[in-house]
Protein backbone atom coordinates (compact mmCIF):
# COMPACT_ATOMS: atom_id res chain seq x y z
CA UNK A 1 0.00 0.00 0.00
CA UNK A 2 2.11 2.99 -1.06
CA UNK A 3 0.66 6.47 -2.74
CA UNK A 4 2.22 5.51 -6.41
CA UNK A 5 0.10 2.41 -6.50
CA UNK A 6 -2.90 5.15 -5.10
CA UNK A 7 -2.20 7.36 -8.27
CA UNK A 8 -1.98 4.30 -10.98
CA UNK A 9 -5.18 3.53 -9.40
CA UNK A 10 -6.67 6.47 -10.38
CA UNK A 11 -4.61 6.49 -13.74
CA UNK A 12 -6.41 3.65 -14.40
CA UNK A 13 -9.60 4.37 -13.63
CA UNK A 14 -12.95 4.72 -16.08
CA UNK A 15 -13.29 8.21 -15.72
CA UNK A 16 -16.47 8.11 -12.60
CA UNK A 17 -16.02 6.64 -9.62
CA UNK A 18 -19.63 5.17 -8.38
CA UNK A 19 -18.71 6.81 -4.84
CA UNK A 20 -16.13 9.58 -3.85
CA UNK A 21 -15.62 9.57 -0.45
CA UNK A 22 -14.25 12.70 1.19
CA UNK A 23 -12.59 11.62 4.62
CA UNK A 24 -9.97 9.58 5.87
CA UNK A 25 -11.09 9.37 9.46
CA UNK A 26 -13.34 6.15 11.03
CA UNK A 27 -16.35 7.06 8.73
CA UNK A 28 -14.90 7.49 5.57
CA UNK A 29 -12.56 4.78 5.83
CA UNK A 30 -15.42 2.57 6.94
CA UNK A 31 -17.47 3.77 4.29
CA UNK A 32 -14.59 2.68 1.96
CA UNK A 33 -14.37 -0.77 3.20
CA UNK A 34 -17.86 -1.38 3.14
CA UNK A 35 -18.51 0.45 -0.57
CA UNK A 36 -15.58 -1.61 -2.08
CA UNK A 37 -16.14 -4.91 -0.63
CA UNK A 38 -19.41 -4.59 -2.21
CA UNK A 39 -18.18 -4.24 -5.35
CA UNK A 40 -18.67 -0.43 -5.64
CA UNK A 41 -15.48 1.85 -7.46
CA UNK A 42 -14.61 3.82 -4.32
CA UNK A 43 -12.23 6.92 -4.10
CA UNK A 44 -11.51 8.43 -0.80
CA UNK A 45 -8.90 11.14 -0.52
CA UNK A 46 -8.11 12.66 3.01
CA UNK A 47 -6.84 16.67 3.40
CA UNK A 48 -3.74 15.54 5.78
CA UNK A 49 -3.00 11.97 7.13
CA UNK A 50 -5.20 8.93 7.60
CA UNK A 51 -6.79 9.70 11.12
CA UNK A 52 -5.10 13.41 11.67
CA UNK A 53 -8.99 14.42 12.95
CA UNK A 54 -10.68 12.78 16.04
CA UNK A 55 -10.17 9.44 15.01
CA UNK A 56 -6.40 9.11 16.69
CA UNK A 57 -8.04 11.39 19.60
CA UNK A 58 -10.36 9.23 21.05
CA UNK A 59 -10.32 7.37 24.56
CA UNK A 60 -10.37 4.39 22.39
CA UNK A 61 -12.84 2.23 24.04
CA UNK A 62 -14.68 -0.08 21.83
CA UNK A 63 -18.21 0.27 24.08
CA UNK A 64 -21.65 0.28 24.24
CA UNK A 65 -21.89 3.37 26.32
CA UNK A 66 -22.52 3.32 29.66
CA UNK A 67 -23.60 6.90 29.92
CA UNK A 68 -26.07 6.21 27.31
CA UNK A 69 -28.00 3.36 29.14
CA UNK A 70 -28.03 5.84 32.09
CA UNK A 71 -29.82 8.12 29.40
CA UNK A 72 -32.23 5.26 28.61
CA UNK A 73 -31.27 5.18 24.78
CA UNK A 74 -31.37 1.04 24.69
CA UNK A 75 -31.26 1.00 20.96
CA UNK A 76 -28.35 3.18 20.58
CA UNK A 77 -26.67 1.01 23.10
CA UNK A 78 -27.56 -2.34 22.07
CA UNK A 79 -26.53 -1.66 18.26
CA UNK A 80 -22.92 -0.54 19.84
CA UNK A 81 -22.44 -3.80 21.41
CA UNK A 82 -23.60 -5.40 18.87
CA UNK A 83 -20.48 -3.32 17.10
CA UNK A 84 -18.17 -3.87 20.14
CA UNK A 85 -18.42 -7.82 19.49
CA UNK A 86 -17.35 -7.65 15.61
CA UNK A 87 -15.06 -5.99 16.34
CA UNK A 88 -13.40 -8.15 18.84
CA UNK A 89 -14.56 -10.53 16.35
CA UNK A 90 -12.92 -8.93 13.25
CA UNK A 91 -9.46 -7.16 14.66
CA UNK A 92 -8.48 -9.76 17.49
CA UNK A 93 -5.36 -8.35 17.28
CA UNK A 94 -5.97 -4.57 17.89
CA UNK A 95 -9.26 -4.93 20.13
CA UNK A 96 -9.17 -6.38 23.69
CA UNK A 97 -11.08 -7.08 26.37
CA UNK A 98 -11.28 -4.73 29.91
CA UNK A 99 -12.20 -4.88 32.91
CA UNK A 100 -13.91 -1.59 34.63
CA UNK A 101 -14.29 -1.03 37.74
CA UNK A 102 -16.66 1.74 39.11
CA UNK A 103 -15.28 2.31 42.90
CA UNK A 104 -18.19 3.07 45.37
CA UNK A 105 -17.71 4.95 48.32
CA UNK A 106 -21.49 5.56 49.49
CA UNK A 107 -23.79 2.85 50.07
CA UNK A 108 -26.47 3.06 47.88
CA UNK A 109 -23.98 3.27 44.98
CA UNK A 110 -23.35 -0.74 45.12
CA UNK A 111 -27.03 -1.99 44.53
CA UNK A 112 -27.23 0.56 42.11
CA UNK A 113 -24.50 0.82 39.35
CA UNK A 114 -24.50 -3.00 39.86
CA UNK A 115 -27.83 -3.60 38.68
CA UNK A 116 -27.43 -1.20 36.07
CA UNK A 117 -24.03 -2.67 35.05
CA UNK A 118 -26.03 -6.04 34.86
CA UNK A 119 -28.74 -4.85 32.51
CA UNK A 120 -25.25 -3.31 30.05
CA UNK A 121 -24.10 -7.01 30.29
CA UNK A 122 -27.40 -8.62 29.54
CA UNK A 123 -28.30 -6.09 26.59
CA UNK A 124 -24.92 -7.65 25.12
CA UNK A 125 -26.36 -11.07 24.34
CA UNK A 126 -24.19 -12.93 22.40
CA UNK A 127 -21.99 -10.67 21.88
CA UNK A 128 -21.34 -10.22 25.46
CA UNK A 129 -17.39 -9.71 26.79
CA UNK A 130 -17.61 -10.67 30.69
CA UNK A 131 -20.13 -11.28 33.70
CA UNK A 132 -20.53 -7.77 35.56
CA UNK A 133 -20.73 -8.09 39.48
CA UNK A 134 -20.59 -6.31 42.70
CA UNK A 135 -17.22 -6.29 44.30
CA UNK A 136 -16.09 -6.26 47.95
CA UNK A 137 -13.60 -3.62 49.11
CA UNK A 138 -10.83 -6.40 49.01
CA UNK A 139 -11.77 -7.34 45.35
CA UNK A 140 -11.88 -3.76 44.37
CA UNK A 141 -8.16 -3.44 45.47
CA UNK A 142 -6.78 -6.51 43.81
CA UNK A 143 -7.97 -4.82 41.03
CA UNK A 144 -6.98 -1.60 41.32
CA UNK A 145 -3.65 -1.19 44.01
CA UNK A 146 -4.05 2.20 43.53
CA UNK A 147 -7.58 3.33 44.19
CA UNK A 148 -8.15 6.09 46.92
CA UNK A 149 -8.89 3.87 50.26
CA UNK A 150 -10.35 6.52 52.48
CA UNK A 151 -13.82 5.30 52.73
CA UNK A 152 -13.86 2.93 49.53
CA UNK A 153 -16.92 0.22 50.45
CA UNK A 154 -16.24 -1.90 47.45
CA UNK A 155 -17.05 -1.71 43.50
CA UNK A 156 -19.00 -3.00 40.51
CA UNK A 157 -17.47 -4.52 37.80
CA UNK A 158 -18.00 -4.34 33.83
CA UNK A 159 -16.37 -5.53 30.83
CA UNK A 160 -15.78 -3.00 27.95
CA UNK A 161 -13.76 -3.00 24.71
CA UNK A 162 -9.87 -1.51 24.18
CA UNK A 163 -7.79 -0.69 20.91
CA UNK A 164 -5.69 1.83 19.53
CA UNK A 165 -7.68 4.05 17.45
CA UNK A 166 -5.20 5.26 14.80
CA UNK A 167 -3.74 1.92 13.95
CA UNK A 168 -7.04 0.32 14.01
CA UNK A 169 -7.77 3.02 11.20
CA UNK A 170 -4.31 2.20 9.19
CA UNK A 171 -5.37 -1.50 9.20
CA UNK A 172 -8.90 -0.17 7.72
CA UNK A 173 -6.98 1.34 5.07
CA UNK A 174 -5.22 -1.25 4.03
CA UNK A 175 -8.71 -3.74 4.05
CA UNK A 176 -10.18 -0.91 1.92
CA UNK A 177 -7.25 -0.87 -0.30
CA UNK A 178 -7.46 -5.13 -0.26
CA UNK A 179 -11.03 -4.83 -1.41
CA UNK A 180 -10.34 -2.82 -4.43
CA UNK A 181 -10.68 1.10 -2.63
CA UNK A 182 -8.52 4.04 -3.65
CA UNK A 183 -7.30 5.87 -0.85
CA UNK A 184 -5.21 9.25 -0.60
CA UNK A 185 -4.20 11.03 2.27
CA UNK A 186 -2.80 14.68 1.60
CA UNK A 187 -5.28 15.47 -0.66
CA UNK A 188 -7.70 17.82 0.36
CA UNK A 189 -11.04 18.57 -1.36
CA UNK A 190 -11.26 22.09 -2.87
CA UNK A 191 -14.74 21.69 -3.73
CA UNK A 192 -17.51 20.04 -5.48
CA UNK A 193 -18.50 20.03 -8.90
CA UNK A 194 -22.25 19.80 -10.34
CA UNK A 195 -24.09 18.57 -13.21
CA UNK A 196 -26.39 21.21 -15.24
CA UNK A 197 -29.50 20.53 -12.89
CA UNK A 198 -27.30 21.18 -10.19
CA UNK A 199 -26.61 18.05 -8.90
CA UNK A 200 -22.81 17.11 -7.17
CA UNK A 201 -21.43 14.89 -9.54
CA UNK A 202 -17.52 15.08 -8.44
CA UNK A 203 -14.66 16.80 -6.46
CA UNK A 204 -11.95 19.27 -7.26
CA UNK A 205 -9.02 18.52 -5.31
CA UNK A 206 -5.14 19.39 -4.32
CA UNK A 207 -2.32 17.42 -4.02
CA UNK A 208 -0.75 18.49 -0.81
CA UNK A 209 2.49 17.77 -1.54
CA UNK A 210 2.92 19.01 -5.35
CA UNK A 211 0.29 21.37 -5.39
CA UNK A 212 -1.39 20.03 -8.61
CA UNK A 213 -5.21 20.22 -9.05
CA UNK A 214 -7.21 17.45 -10.51
CA UNK A 215 -11.08 16.62 -11.10
CA UNK A 216 -12.80 13.63 -10.15
CA UNK A 217 -16.22 12.74 -11.22
CA UNK A 218 -18.68 10.66 -9.38
CA UNK A 219 -22.09 8.95 -9.31
CA UNK A 220 -22.51 9.83 -5.69
CA UNK A 221 -20.39 12.28 -3.37
CA UNK A 222 -20.10 11.36 0.73
CA UNK A 223 -19.14 13.70 3.10
CA UNK A 224 -17.22 11.99 5.89
CA UNK A 225 -15.43 14.94 7.55
CA UNK A 226 -16.52 14.53 10.84
CA UNK A 227 -16.02 18.03 13.01
CA UNK A 228 -15.66 19.83 9.07
CA UNK A 229 -18.83 18.64 7.59
CA UNK A 230 -20.88 22.21 7.52
CA UNK A 231 -18.01 23.32 5.26
CA UNK A 232 -17.89 20.64 2.86
CA UNK A 233 -21.69 21.21 2.67
CA UNK A 234 -21.92 24.78 2.31
CA UNK A 235 -19.20 24.25 -1.18
CA UNK A 236 -22.29 22.63 -2.16
CA UNK A 237 -25.22 24.88 -1.04
CA UNK A 238 -23.74 28.35 0.58
CA UNK A 239 -26.76 28.88 2.47
CA UNK A 240 -26.96 25.29 4.14
CA UNK A 241 -27.70 25.85 7.77
CA UNK A 242 -25.14 23.98 10.22
CA UNK A 243 -25.57 20.37 11.18
CA UNK A 244 -22.23 19.83 13.55
CA UNK A 245 -22.25 21.29 17.42
CA UNK A 246 -18.32 21.09 18.06
CA UNK A 247 -17.54 19.74 21.27
CA UNK A 248 -13.73 19.02 22.51
CA UNK A 249 -12.65 16.40 24.63
CA UNK A 250 -8.80 16.11 26.32
CA UNK A 251 -7.08 13.29 27.57
CA UNK A 252 -4.00 13.45 29.65
CA UNK A 253 -1.21 10.78 30.18
CA UNK A 254 0.72 9.83 32.23
CA UNK A 255 2.91 6.90 33.39
CA UNK A 256 1.77 3.14 34.67
CA UNK A 257 2.70 3.67 38.72
CA UNK A 258 -0.76 5.80 38.34
CA UNK A 259 -3.19 3.03 37.71
CA UNK A 260 -1.30 -0.43 38.62
CA UNK A 261 -2.67 -3.82 37.54
CA UNK A 262 -4.88 -4.62 34.37
CA UNK A 263 -8.07 -2.92 35.29
CA UNK A 264 -9.94 0.61 34.51
CA UNK A 265 -11.74 3.36 36.37
CA UNK A 266 -14.86 4.45 35.75
CA UNK A 267 -16.08 7.82 37.24
CA UNK A 268 -19.76 7.82 36.25
CA UNK A 269 -20.57 10.95 37.83
CA UNK A 270 -17.54 13.76 37.69
CA UNK A 271 -18.21 17.30 39.70
CA UNK A 272 -20.23 18.19 36.34
CA UNK A 273 -22.11 15.46 35.65
CA UNK A 274 -19.72 13.55 32.88
CA UNK A 275 -17.73 10.13 32.69
CA UNK A 276 -13.81 9.39 33.53
CA UNK A 277 -12.32 6.87 32.83
CA UNK A 278 -8.68 5.64 34.06
CA UNK A 279 -7.48 3.51 31.70
CA UNK A 280 -4.25 2.05 31.41
CA UNK A 281 -2.61 1.47 27.42
CA UNK A 282 0.51 0.83 25.46
CA UNK A 283 1.82 0.75 29.31
CA UNK A 284 0.60 4.25 30.50
CA UNK A 285 -1.96 5.42 32.16
CA UNK A 286 -5.10 7.55 30.13
CA UNK A 287 -7.23 9.69 31.96
CA UNK A 288 -10.06 11.45 30.14
CA UNK A 289 -12.67 13.08 29.18
CA UNK A 290 -13.61 16.36 28.83
CA UNK A 291 -16.98 17.78 26.78
CA UNK A 292 -16.60 21.39 25.97
CA UNK A 293 -18.44 23.27 23.63
CA UNK A 294 -16.17 25.08 21.04
CA UNK A 295 -16.98 27.50 18.27
CA UNK A 296 -15.30 26.37 15.52
CA UNK A 297 -13.50 22.84 14.45
CA UNK A 298 -9.70 22.90 13.73
CA UNK A 299 -7.18 20.22 12.57
CA UNK A 300 -4.72 20.29 15.70
CA UNK A 301 -7.04 21.60 18.12
CA UNK A 302 -5.15 21.97 21.81
CA UNK A 303 -6.27 21.34 25.24
CA UNK A 304 -7.65 24.17 27.53
CA UNK A 305 -6.45 25.27 30.88
CA UNK A 306 -10.07 24.28 32.79
CA UNK A 307 -9.80 21.11 31.05
CA UNK A 308 -6.25 20.34 32.35
CA UNK A 309 -7.72 21.49 35.71
CA UNK A 310 -10.55 19.45 35.59
CA UNK A 311 -9.21 15.96 34.70
CA UNK A 312 -6.35 16.70 36.74
CA UNK A 313 -8.50 16.97 39.99
CA UNK A 314 -11.39 14.39 39.10
CA UNK A 315 -8.06 11.70 38.69
CA UNK A 316 -6.60 12.99 42.14
CA UNK A 317 -10.49 12.02 44.06
CA UNK A 318 -9.55 8.81 42.92
CA UNK A 319 -5.99 7.95 43.00
CA UNK A 320 -3.64 7.36 46.23
CA UNK A 321 -0.80 9.21 43.94
CA UNK A 322 -2.80 12.86 42.65
CA UNK A 323 -1.22 13.45 39.67
CA UNK A 324 0.10 16.92 39.03
CA UNK A 325 0.68 18.78 36.06
CA UNK A 326 4.46 17.55 36.14
CA UNK A 327 3.59 14.35 35.87
CA UNK A 328 1.87 14.39 32.33
CA UNK A 329 3.56 12.82 29.96
CA UNK A 330 0.88 13.91 27.38
CA UNK A 331 -2.05 15.72 26.49
CA UNK A 332 -4.17 15.55 22.93
CA UNK A 333 -7.29 17.32 22.47
CA UNK A 334 -9.94 15.68 19.93
CA UNK A 335 -13.09 17.12 18.63
CA UNK A 336 -16.87 15.31 18.64
CA UNK A 337 -18.54 15.85 15.80
CA UNK A 338 -21.98 15.87 17.27
CA UNK A 339 -24.80 16.84 15.61
CA UNK A 340 -26.82 19.86 16.69
CA UNK A 341 -30.49 19.12 17.86
CA UNK A 342 -32.82 21.99 19.35
CA UNK A 343 -33.80 22.85 22.78
CA UNK A 344 -30.10 20.90 24.01
CA UNK A 345 -28.12 22.86 26.16
CA UNK A 346 -25.36 21.64 26.71
CA UNK A 347 -23.02 18.71 24.20
CA UNK A 348 -22.58 16.11 27.19
CA UNK A 349 -26.50 15.93 26.38
CA UNK A 350 -26.49 15.44 22.53
CA UNK A 351 -27.08 12.38 21.54
CA UNK A 352 -24.06 10.18 20.08
CA UNK A 353 -26.20 8.40 16.98
CA UNK A 354 -25.31 9.25 13.91
CA UNK A 355 -27.06 10.76 10.77
CA UNK A 356 -27.04 10.57 7.33
CA UNK A 357 -28.03 13.71 5.93
CA UNK A 358 -28.96 14.16 2.01
CA UNK A 359 -28.40 18.22 0.81
CA UNK A 360 -31.02 19.18 -1.89
CA UNK A 361 -27.44 18.68 -4.33
CA UNK A 362 -27.46 15.26 -3.73
CA UNK A 363 -24.49 15.87 -1.57
CA UNK A 364 -24.54 12.67 1.21
CA UNK A 365 -23.53 13.82 4.81
CA UNK A 366 -22.17 11.31 7.63
CA UNK A 367 -21.72 12.35 10.69
CA UNK A 368 -22.18 11.90 14.12
CA UNK A 369 -22.01 8.20 16.12
CA UNK A 370 -19.05 6.64 17.45
CA UNK A 371 -15.44 4.95 16.71
CA UNK A 372 -17.55 1.85 17.36
CA UNK A 373 -20.62 1.66 15.77
CA UNK A 374 -18.41 2.98 12.72
CA UNK A 375 -19.04 -0.17 10.43
CA UNK A 376 -22.64 0.20 11.30
CA UNK A 377 -22.65 3.73 10.09
CA UNK A 378 -21.00 2.73 6.76
CA UNK A 379 -23.61 -0.09 6.08
CA UNK A 380 -26.32 2.72 6.70
CA UNK A 381 -24.57 5.09 4.32
CA UNK A 382 -23.61 3.22 1.60
CA UNK A 383 -27.06 1.39 1.76
CA UNK A 384 -28.86 5.07 0.85
CA UNK A 385 -25.69 6.68 -1.42
CA UNK A 386 -26.16 3.57 -3.54
CA UNK A 387 -29.94 4.19 -3.63
CA UNK A 388 -29.35 7.46 -4.80
CA UNK A 389 -26.80 6.68 -7.33
CA UNK A 390 -28.70 4.18 -8.55
CA UNK A 391 -26.16 1.92 -8.44
CA UNK A 392 -26.98 -2.09 -9.13
CA UNK A 393 -28.28 -3.57 -5.68
CA UNK A 394 -25.44 -4.97 -3.42
CA UNK A 395 -25.54 -6.56 0.05
CA UNK A 396 -23.40 -5.47 2.53
CA UNK A 397 -20.51 -8.23 3.35
CA UNK A 398 -18.73 -6.86 6.78
CA UNK A 399 -20.09 -7.94 9.44
CA UNK A 400 -17.80 -11.11 9.15
CA UNK A 401 -14.83 -8.83 7.56
CA UNK A 402 -11.38 -9.47 8.84
CA UNK A 403 -9.59 -6.45 9.13
CA UNK A 404 -6.31 -5.99 7.66
CA UNK A 405 -3.84 -8.16 9.59
CA UNK A 406 -6.28 -10.11 11.87
CA UNK A 407 -5.00 -12.50 14.31
CA UNK A 408 -5.76 -14.24 17.17
CA UNK A 409 -3.52 -14.60 19.78
CA UNK A 410 -1.43 -12.02 18.36
CA UNK A 411 -0.49 -10.77 22.36
CA UNK A 412 2.41 -12.94 21.56
CA UNK A 413 4.24 -10.89 19.86
CA UNK A 414 4.57 -8.03 22.57
CA UNK A 415 5.32 -4.43 21.41
CA UNK A 416 4.48 -5.51 17.59
CA UNK A 417 1.33 -7.02 18.37
CA UNK A 418 -0.89 -4.31 17.10
CA UNK A 419 0.60 -5.37 13.86
CA UNK A 420 -1.35 -8.25 13.86
CA UNK A 421 0.12 -10.91 10.61
CA UNK A 422 2.45 -8.10 9.32
CA UNK A 423 4.77 -8.72 11.95
CA UNK A 424 6.34 -11.25 10.48
CA UNK A 425 7.25 -8.90 7.68
CA UNK A 426 8.41 -6.44 10.43
CA UNK A 427 10.60 -9.15 11.63
CA UNK A 428 11.94 -10.45 8.00
CA UNK A 429 13.18 -6.24 8.34
CA UNK A 430 15.20 -6.89 11.29
CA UNK A 431 16.62 -9.92 9.84
CA UNK A 432 17.89 -8.65 6.76
CA UNK A 433 19.03 -5.32 8.14
CA UNK A 434 19.96 -5.49 12.23
CA UNK A 435 20.19 -1.97 12.72
CA UNK A 436 16.64 -1.54 11.98
CA UNK A 437 15.98 -3.59 15.23
CA UNK A 438 17.54 -0.90 17.68
CA UNK A 439 15.02 1.10 20.05
CA UNK A 440 14.30 4.45 19.28
CA UNK A 441 13.96 5.57 22.55
CA UNK A 442 14.68 3.57 26.01
CA UNK A 443 10.52 5.09 27.28
CA UNK A 444 9.19 3.49 24.81
CA UNK A 445 9.00 0.15 22.77
CA UNK A 446 9.40 1.34 18.94
CA UNK A 447 12.06 -0.23 17.02
CA UNK A 448 13.36 1.36 13.35
CA UNK A 449 12.02 -1.25 11.35
CA UNK A 450 8.59 0.09 12.29
CA UNK A 451 9.79 3.69 10.63
CA UNK A 452 10.64 1.78 7.69
CA UNK A 453 7.59 -0.20 7.52
CA UNK A 454 5.09 2.46 8.02
CA UNK A 455 6.82 4.33 5.26
CA UNK A 456 6.73 1.37 2.53
CA UNK A 457 3.25 -0.22 3.35
CA UNK A 458 1.24 2.28 5.62
CA UNK A 459 1.47 5.65 3.48
CA UNK A 460 3.41 7.46 6.47
CA UNK A 461 4.71 10.43 4.83
CA UNK A 462 5.47 13.05 7.55
CA UNK A 463 7.35 12.81 10.43
CA UNK A 464 4.53 13.61 12.88
CA UNK A 465 3.07 10.88 10.75
CA UNK A 466 5.23 8.10 11.94
CA UNK A 467 5.40 9.39 15.75
CA UNK A 468 1.58 10.56 15.97
CA UNK A 469 -0.37 7.79 14.18
CA UNK A 470 1.85 4.46 13.11
CA UNK A 471 3.38 4.17 16.29
CA UNK A 472 1.66 6.14 19.25
CA UNK A 473 4.77 7.71 20.77
CA UNK A 474 3.38 11.34 20.84
CA UNK A 475 0.52 10.50 22.25
CA UNK A 476 1.86 9.03 25.07
CA UNK A 477 5.12 10.86 25.92
CA UNK A 478 5.62 13.73 24.34
CA UNK A 479 9.25 14.56 25.51
CA UNK A 480 10.48 11.04 24.01
CA UNK A 481 8.36 11.64 21.00
CA UNK A 482 10.71 15.16 20.41
CA UNK A 483 13.88 13.06 21.39
CA UNK A 484 13.31 10.68 18.48
CA UNK A 485 11.94 13.13 16.07
CA UNK A 486 15.76 13.61 14.28
CA UNK A 487 16.39 9.31 13.87
CA UNK A 488 12.97 9.35 12.39
CA UNK A 489 13.74 11.92 10.18
CA UNK A 490 16.65 10.37 9.36
CA UNK A 491 15.39 6.84 8.17
CA UNK A 492 12.46 8.83 6.41
CA UNK A 493 14.78 10.56 4.29
CA UNK A 494 16.65 7.52 3.30
CA UNK A 495 13.38 5.68 2.02
CA UNK A 496 11.70 8.49 0.55
CA UNK A 497 15.13 10.71 -0.69
CA UNK A 498 14.55 14.03 1.25
CA UNK A 499 17.07 16.10 0.99
CA UNK A 500 18.43 18.42 3.40
CA UNK A 501 16.23 21.20 3.59
CA UNK A 502 12.99 18.78 3.38
CA UNK A 503 14.51 17.27 6.54
CA UNK A 504 14.93 20.41 8.44
CA UNK A 505 11.52 21.67 7.48
CA UNK A 506 10.28 17.92 8.50
CA UNK A 507 11.67 18.42 12.07
CA UNK A 508 10.55 22.20 12.62
CA UNK A 509 6.79 20.85 11.58
CA UNK A 510 6.48 18.17 14.18
CA UNK A 511 8.45 20.47 17.14
CA UNK A 512 5.40 22.96 16.21
CA UNK A 513 2.81 20.05 16.41
CA UNK A 514 4.49 18.46 19.27
CA UNK A 515 4.80 21.66 21.32
CA UNK A 516 0.50 21.41 21.81
CA UNK A 517 1.10 17.93 23.61
CA UNK A 518 3.00 18.38 26.20
CA UNK A 519 2.61 20.97 29.44
CA UNK A 520 4.63 24.14 29.74
C1 LIG B 1 -12.42 13.07 23.21
C2 LIG B 1 -13.15 12.03 22.44
C3 LIG B 1 -13.21 10.73 22.93
C4 LIG B 1 -13.89 9.75 22.19
N1 LIG B 1 -13.88 8.48 22.66
C5 LIG B 1 -14.51 7.51 21.97
C6 LIG B 1 -14.45 6.17 22.41
O1 LIG B 1 -13.78 5.85 23.38
N2 LIG B 1 -15.13 5.24 21.69
C7 LIG B 1 -15.87 5.56 20.59
O2 LIG B 1 -16.48 4.67 20.03
N3 LIG B 1 -15.92 6.83 20.12
C8 LIG B 1 -15.24 7.80 20.77
N4 LIG B 1 -15.24 9.08 20.31
C9 LIG B 1 -15.94 9.39 19.05
C10 LIG B 1 -15.10 9.03 17.83
O3 LIG B 1 -13.74 9.30 18.04
C11 LIG B 1 -15.61 9.81 16.62
O4 LIG B 1 -16.98 9.59 16.49
C12 LIG B 1 -14.94 9.38 15.32
O5 LIG B 1 -13.53 9.34 15.45
C13 LIG B 1 -15.32 10.36 14.22
O6 LIG B 1 -14.68 9.93 13.04
P1 LIG B 1 -14.89 10.73 11.69
O7 LIG B 1 -14.25 9.94 10.63
O8 LIG B 1 -16.34 11.06 11.53
O9 LIG B 1 -14.14 12.12 11.91
P2 LIG B 1 -12.58 12.43 11.80
O10 LIG B 1 -11.75 11.37 12.39
O11 LIG B 1 -12.38 13.81 12.33
O12 LIG B 1 -12.30 12.39 10.24
C14 LIG B 1 -12.70 13.42 9.36
C15 LIG B 1 -11.56 13.64 8.39
O13 LIG B 1 -11.99 14.48 7.32
C16 LIG B 1 -10.86 15.18 6.85
N5 LIG B 1 -11.30 16.30 6.03
C17 LIG B 1 -11.96 17.41 6.43
N6 LIG B 1 -12.19 18.22 5.38
C18 LIG B 1 -11.64 17.63 4.29
C19 LIG B 1 -11.55 17.99 2.91
N7 LIG B 1 -12.05 19.14 2.45
N8 LIG B 1 -10.90 17.14 2.05
C20 LIG B 1 -10.39 15.97 2.50
N9 LIG B 1 -10.46 15.59 3.81
C21 LIG B 1 -11.09 16.40 4.69
C22 LIG B 1 -10.16 15.58 8.14
O14 LIG B 1 -8.80 15.91 7.91
C23 LIG B 1 -10.35 14.35 9.02
O15 LIG B 1 -9.24 13.49 9.01
C24 LIG B 1 -14.54 10.08 20.99
C25 LIG B 1 -14.47 11.39 20.50
C26 LIG B 1 -13.76 12.36 21.22
C27 LIG B 1 -13.65 13.74 20.68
Amino acid sequence: MNRTEMWRRIEDHPKTWDMIVVGGGATGVGVAIDAASRGYGVLLLEQNDFGKGTSSRSTKLAHGGVRYLEQGNIGLVMQALKERGLLLQNAPHLVRDLAFIVPNYDWWEAPFYGIGLKLYQLLAGKYGFGTSRVLSREETLEHLPTVKTDGLRGGAVYYDGQFDDARLLIHMVATAFEQGATLLNYVEVTGLTKDTQGFVNGVSARDAETGNGFRAAAKVVINATGAFSDLLRRKAEPSSSPMIAPSQGIHLVFDSSFLQGQSAIMVPHTSDGRVLFAIPWHGHTLVGTTDTPIAAATLEPVAMDQEIKFVLATAGQYLTKAPTRDDVLSVFAGIRPLVRATGVANTAALSRDHVIHIDRSGLVTICGGKWTTYRHMAEDCVDQAATLAQLPEKPCVTHHLHIHGSQDAAKQFGSLAVYGSDVHEIRKLIETDARLGEPLHSALPYVKAEVAWAVRQEMARTVEDVLARRTRALFLNARAALAMAPAVAELMASELGWDEVTRTKQLAAFRDVASNYLLH
